[in-house]
């Protein structure tokens, strides 16, 4: 007997701020589990869990070709997963003893490059998914109100500014009352200046609107900024979800710590919750004992007037700087800065650790001592 229900939407969220007339969304959770999906030979999807609950906004981070658009289109029910299950709020979505269609899951989507038909005007662009009753009870008006693009449906796409074409793409992944919104990589099209300020009204609208979404990023601070939740995607699995300040203080494990922000690996010996490392007593979030690799963000460390160890190089960013400085008996570290650089390659220094307790793993000896995107960049 399959295990899905088709029942009707359950009870809507409506928030406050929504406009007269406005469709109604309605909040469900979205729980993926043990989610498995392959091309040919490559499993892309190694068993992912993800919880997105009702009325948040998650986002899904990971390098290129971890498999996120892959699992966004699974939620949608564009790709079959061999294994695992797909809910929305109580409808089991796909398992396996069944499949919903796209159409029936009450999911909208919002794509990489919108996906506008350029040859249909905005309205029809918004009302393609309703029905003529739909459309004929003002459901496309009512769209193009929630994203504030009231009176353009005349227009052609063409006509209209990357932000509003954004806004488009959202009012017709709206317009049908979907239960969640899955949006991939929604502001790759934008130029960097625009991208800030349309994320942020993106998300001010999600979170007025009280929409469960998922949300496909590779930027990290975009995760962060528009992510209530960050999920970590690395290789096919889901390795930690986390709220972004735990995300970041907190990487369950190096590939997470490498992959959110710059992070320096400082070689230590732990001795209950305080390691002994090359930049000072590192306080540690829990005890440990023996060789550890302590996590340490460039910010944490405090660049003094010393003989401790020497500069190296100084990067100048503008809005902060980074001293690469080689602490003596230890690897070079990286030491953000946010006053303008006062030391020079060559001079010698003390760096030692002023952060709050931090995450040690266990030693490898063989990783990186000091990875991530350019400071500051
Ligand atoms: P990006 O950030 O670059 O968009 P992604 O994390 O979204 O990447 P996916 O698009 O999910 O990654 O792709 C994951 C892997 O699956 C890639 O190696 C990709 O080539 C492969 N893949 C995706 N779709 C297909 C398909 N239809 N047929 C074969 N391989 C595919």
């Amino acid at each position: 007997m399959p295990n899905l229900l088709l029942a009707g939407p359950a009870r809507p969220r409506v928030a406050a701020s929504r406009p007269a007339g406005a469709p109604e969304t309605v909040a469900e959770a979205v729980v993926v589990r043990g989610l498995r999906k392959s091309f040919g030979a490559t499993a892309v999807l190694q068993g992912v869990d993800l919880t997105v609950p009702a009325g948040s906004i998650v986002a899904l981070l990971g390098p290129s070709g971890c498999g996120k658009t892959t699992l966004l289109r699974s939620i949608a029910g564009l790709e079959r997963p061999e294994a695992g299950d797909v809910r929305l709020g109580e409808r089991t979505l796909s398992d396996a003893n069944g499949f919903v269609v796209p159409e029936r899951r009450r999911i909208g989507m919002v794509f990489q490059d919108w996906a506008l038909f350029p040859h249909l005007s905005v309205g029809r662009n918004v009302g393609f998914g309703l029905s003529r009753s739909e459309r004929r009870d003002g459901g496309v008006e009512a769209a193009l109100a929630l994203v504030e693009l009231t009176g353009l449906a005349a227009r052609m796409p063409a006509t209209l500014s990357g932000g509003q074409q954004q806004r488009v793409a959202l009012a017709r992944a709206l317009a049908n009352r979907p239960a969640a919104i899955l949006l991939d990589e929604p502001f790759s099209n934008l130029d960097a200046t625009l991208r800030v300020s349309i994320r942020a009204e993106v998300q001010r609208l999600l979170r007025d609107l009280s929409v469960t979404a998922v949300f496909v990023t590779h930027d990290q601070e975009e995760a962060f900024v528009v992510g209530d939740e960050v999920a970590v995607l690395l290789d096919g699995s889901l390795v930690q979800q986390a709220r972004p300040a735990d995300l970041y203080d907190g990487p369950a494990t190096r590939a997470v710590a490498a992959f959110v922000g710059d992070a320096n690996f400082v070689p230590g010996s732990a001795g209950g919750t305080v390691a002994d490392t090359p930049v000072g007593p590192v306080p540690l979030r829990a005890a440990a004992s023996g060789p550890v690799d302590v996590l340490v963000r460039p910010e944490q460390l405090l660049v003094e007037p010393g003989d401790d160890g020497v500069v190296e190089r100084v990067e100048y960013y503008g809005h902060d700087a980074v001293y690469l400085v080689r602490p003596d008996g230890g690897p070079v570290v990286r030491a953000r800065i946010l006053a303008a650089p006062v030391h020079r390659g060559g001079d010698r220094v003390a760096v030692r650790y002023a952060g709050a307790p931090t995450v040690g793993y266990p030693a490898t000896g063989e990783a990186p001592v000091c990875v991530g995107a350019a400071a500051g960049a």
